[in-house]
């Protein structure tokens, strides 16, 4: 059966709480044990695929299909555990099974009530698949004392008394604001926190306190006494330049021999953590620097595109560069020339996004990287963009377009070579759409099989010819334009195992221009940079290299 560590937050939002909680995940991993990690998320919808990228960043897709918090992206970078449905979980999910357990009768005509149903469902939640593996890591978004979080309280306090004595741990992580006046490192708001937390019956075993420096040893022992903790489980989490230095900040800082302390394991496995001293190492040690433009919709908001910005690095990492990225607002060249705006840099990359703002700027970017020989990695949007882009300016499909943004404007400008997909082949059945089903969860969403072109580009960077990627789209290429765009130079190098659907177009004289229709920064991991942006970094650098 699993130990179980759970994580709250305390003081302020945005303190890294998925970061520690992945980066301990790591750090369990390089003792030889198992993990998984689970977030609790107490807002109300029922996951965050349909809030805006500006509301709550990127939106992280598991290679079974759920649409999760971005925090998921930490935990499957740090520990390669990839992500499942039953990792994620809303306030929102949690009611909304309840009600559908009432609505049927499940349960025989009780009163339905936050205690015990509602947390009970929550405790169910929290130990799916508790036998698969040595720790369960569960990270209670928002902080302690949100009104929408008790119930996570309290189920994860129940929770702890349900198990055997010594079987859960509670990490809480806090703020250490310093203040330049007096040349101190606050205490207070972590033990107003911590008593927070005491007053709904959870005791923190292990404090861990974000600051900006390190901690005195006299706040450690007073952050110990009024908190009730022991002074070797004040660890501090100190600002780093990297994130990918956290496993072995906190390995310094003692955090996993606390966690392993506080479960009374001894003696504990010594770690291993040659893969992170060598993701530490490429990270701080670069031989060189590439710029990369990032032409988006969601520029003001770097976490509306998490996985893209890490996956870059990786690429990096695997090139021993720097990568230098600048987010570039598609609107601004919307009507003109995009040239001032992109000259410069050595690789463009177009993300995904939804609705149709900014993406004429997008189609410029994609022409202005064909025309000019800059490398181009197109995302999801990014590679519809870059196929209007061929269609409209090579191919003479003058009013190329997708259905995409016709919907939106509730009337038909385009000629749809991006149209809205109606059904799809699951595994071994057929899945259907409609234009007016409901928005949340009915996306091409989850892993899929693309089978690649041998001779193509995109085979020689997977170095395979049958790739699994993960996708979360409503719109396609159509297959219609295929020959009139292949004949023009733009081949459609992947596609769905029945052949109907185009997963990866590239131009095949220019030095690296390719366009998915999934998500491979999804599955990129510091200590295995995923091929495509291995590559496309390489193609920049070998861009910089030029100028
Ligand atoms: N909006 C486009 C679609 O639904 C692209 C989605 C994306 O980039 N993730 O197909």
């Amino acid at each position: 059966m699993a130990r179980f560590i759970f994580i709250t937050g305390g003081v302020v939002s945005s303190l890294g709480k998925g970061l520690a909680s992945a980066a301990l995940g790591a750090l369990l991993q390089a003792r030889g044990y198992s993990v998984r990690l689970r977030k609790l998320d107490p807002y109300l919808n029922v996951d965050p695929g349909t809030m805006s990228p500006f509301e709550h960043g990127e939106v992280f897709v598991t290679d079974d299909g759920a649409e999760t918090d971005l925090d998921l992206g930490h935990y499957e970078r740090f520990t390669g555990v990839a992500a499942r449905k039953t990792d994620s979980v809303s306030s929102g999910r949690i009611y909304s099974n309840v009600l559908e357990k009432e609505r049927r009768g499940d349960y025989l005509g009780k009163t339905i009530q936050v205690i015990p149903h509602v947390t009970n469902e929550i405790k169910d939640f929290i130990s799916i698949g508790e036998d698969e593996v040595d720790f369960m890591l569960c990270e209670i978004g928002g902080t302690v004392g949100d009104i929408e979080g008790l119930p996570f309280f309290e189920a994860i306090r129940q929770f702890s008394q349900d198990k055997p004595r010594g079987q859960c741990v509670f990490m809480h992580l806090t703020l250490l604001p310093y203040i330049k006046a007096s040349g101190e490192l606050k205490t207070k708001p972590t033990q107003h926190s911590v008593k927070e937390l005491r007053s709904i019956g959870i005791a923190p075993d292990i404090l861990v306190c974000r600051s900006e420096g390190p901690i005195p040893q006299k706040e450690r022992e007073k952050l110990a006494l009024f908190c009730n903790v022991r002074p070797d489980s004040v660890i501090a989490a100190q600002d780093l330049k990297s994130i990918y230095e956290a496993p072995l900040a906190y390995h310094r800082e003692g955090l996993d021999q606390a966690v392993l302390d506080a479960f009374n394991i001894a003696p504990a496995p010594r770690p291993n953590l040659d893969r992170w001293e060598d993701v530490a190492d490429r990270i701080y040690n670069p031989e060189g620097e590439v710029k990369v433009a990032i032409v988006g919709k969601y520029t003001q908001l770097e976490d509306a595109y998490k996985s893209i910005a890490e996956a870059l690095t990786h690429g990096g990492m695997a090139n021993r560069v720097k990568v230098n990225v600048e987010w570039v607002d598609a609107e601004i060249f919307d009507t003109q020339d995009p040239a001032p705006f992109l000259e410069g840099y050595h690789a463009i990359l177009v993300p995904g996004g939804f609705g149709e703002r900014g993406t004429e700027g997008k189609i410029k970017a994609a022409e202005f990287a064909r025309t000019r020989n800059v490398p181009y990695l197109g995302i999801c949007l990014g590679m519809q963009m870059a196929v209007i882009e061929a269609a409209r300016n090579v191919a003479g499909v003058k009013d190329a377009g997708s259905e995409e943004f016709d919907h939106e404007a509730g009337k038909k400008r385009f000629e749809p070579v991006v149209y809205h997909l109606k059904e799809w082949v699951q595994g071994n059945h057929t899945v259907a759409r409609k234009v007016d089903d409901d928005k949340g969860g009915t996306m091409r969403l989850g892993s899929y099989t693309a089978v690649l072109s041998p001779e193509s580009k995109v085979a020689e960077v997977y170095g395979d010819t049958q790739i699994e990627e993960r996708h979360r789209h409503r719109y396609e290429v159509d297959l219609k334009y295929r020959d009139k765009l292949e004949t023009c130079g733009l081949a459609f190098s992947g596609m769905s195992p029945d052949g109907r659907l185009p997963e990866i177009v590239e131009w095949k004289d220019h030095p690296w221009f390719i366009g998915v229709q999934f998500h491979p920064e999804l599955k990129s991991k510091p200590f295995a940079p995923h091929p495509l942006f291995d590559s496309f970094v390489r193609a920049a650098k070998d861009t910089s290299r030029l100028v």
